[in-house]
């Protein structure tokens, strides 16, 4: 993957389109029936259409701007995405959560941390005293300005579960992937956390690593790439964290132009689909979580949010949800979603079979 310093909207990119990334995914080998699209796959197996579990989780996406421009970003988030959310729509996500059984508020972007209302959100959500409070921190974050400098601190004070991006333990994959000078930022940032206790057997706050592969294949084993990860960041950094979660690159956005480009789409696919897990069924995560966008509008997953496919049934914005509703749509499906099923599956929280 080679370094980006623009989203794909910026550049004018046609995979800044999701209808064009809609009717990619449909075309080719799923058009001619060479290979079967997602949901003959779900009806070959009994599991069409696909249906949610029980809401477990509320994934809120805070806006589209963040201080990097990664190589595989599905959101295509950079310095120039000025989508962000208002504090009038956290206010109603915050009286919908409290409301839906849901135990897990799960906070993402961009950087979530670069959304001017980030830390009164914070706090009023803190006070919902949700069972699992997540923030998607890409690190860097922390050294970019003065005025983030003690979020490790303000994290701590909330109890927030801190899950951060690292594609590798090596500097060169990971700022190949994340940008120049990533890897020893990330660093500086994860020793940061530990000094306030993250990632400590001592203490209950969490600090989880996320990995995804440099390229057109499938992440090995989780646990193998956990016990790699402790290894050489203890040993070369004395860094600590709690779990890994290993996932696989979504076919859209900057990893689709990424596959294109490089010739890989195809096989890609290919593989996606000929390492199809249905014991991953169960666990992809729209069946637990429902997906709010920075402008309140709902999705099945972060995923079919960036495709533009929104939730069934026409519940539309925060404001209208309605657990009963969500409870009995019918889940949008299309080719991308063999990246949750294929292998030992993917999520939001690593592996699901
Ligand atoms: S840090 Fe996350 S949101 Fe920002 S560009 Fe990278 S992958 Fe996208
Ligand atoms: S891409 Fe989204 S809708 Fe498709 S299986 Fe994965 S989580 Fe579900």
């Amino acid at each position: 993957m080679t370094l980006q310093t623009k989203s794909l909207k910026a550049k004018e990119s046609i995979w800044a389109n999701p209808t064009k990334q809609l009717e990619f995914l449909a075309a080719g080998a799923f058009q001619d029936g060479q290979l079967p699209t997602f949901a003959q796959k779900l009806h070959s197996i009994g599991r069409a259409p696909l249906k949610p579990s029980n809401l477990e989780i509320f994934q809120v996406n805070l806006g589209k701007m963040c201080n990097q421009v990664c190589a595989h970003c599905h959101v295509d988030a950079g310095p120039d995405r000025k989508e962000i959310m208002t504090q009038e729509t956290m206010e109603i996500i915050l009286s919908k959560i409290a409301a839906s059984g849901a135990h897990t508020l799960d906070l993402t972007g961009g950087a979530p941390e670069m959304n001017p209302h980030f830390r009164w959100f914070v706090e009023e959500a803190a006070k919902l005293g949700v069972k699992d409070f997540i923030v998607r921190c890409n690190l860097t974050i922390i050294l970019a300005n003065k005025k983030y400098h003690d979020l490790p601190e303000f994290f701590a004070k909330h109890n927030v579960h801190v899950v951060s991006s690292l594609p590798y333990y090596k500097p060169e994959k990971t700022d190949k992937q994340r940008g120049e000078g990533v890897f020893s930022k990330s660093i500086e940032a994860l020793k940061m956390l530990n000094a306030v206790g993250y990632g400590k057997p001592d203490t209950n706050l969490k600090l989880d690593l996320v990995y995804n592969p440099s390229g057109a294949f499938l992440p090995s084993d989780q646990g193998g790439l956990e016990r790699d990860f402790k290894k050489s960041l203890f040993e070369e950094h004395g860094i600590v964290f709690n779990s890994l979660f290993a996932i696989t690159n979504i076919p859209i956005s900057r990893f689709l132009d990424y596959l294109v480009a490089s010739d890989n789409y195809e096989d890609y696919m290919d593989l996606l689909v000929s390492s199809f897990n249905s014991a991953a069924v169960d666990g992809v995560m729209c069946r637990n979580t429902l997906s709010v966008g920075w402008d309140g509008q709902l999705y099945d997953c972060d995923f079919n949010q960036m495709l533009d496919l929104s939730l069934q049934q026409g519940i539309g914005h925060i404001s209208n949800f309605d657990l009963n509703t969500w409870n009995n749509r019918n889940i949008i499906v299309s080719q991308h979603c063999y990246g949750c099923t294929a292998g030992a599956g993917s999520s939001c929280q690593g592996t699901v079979a």
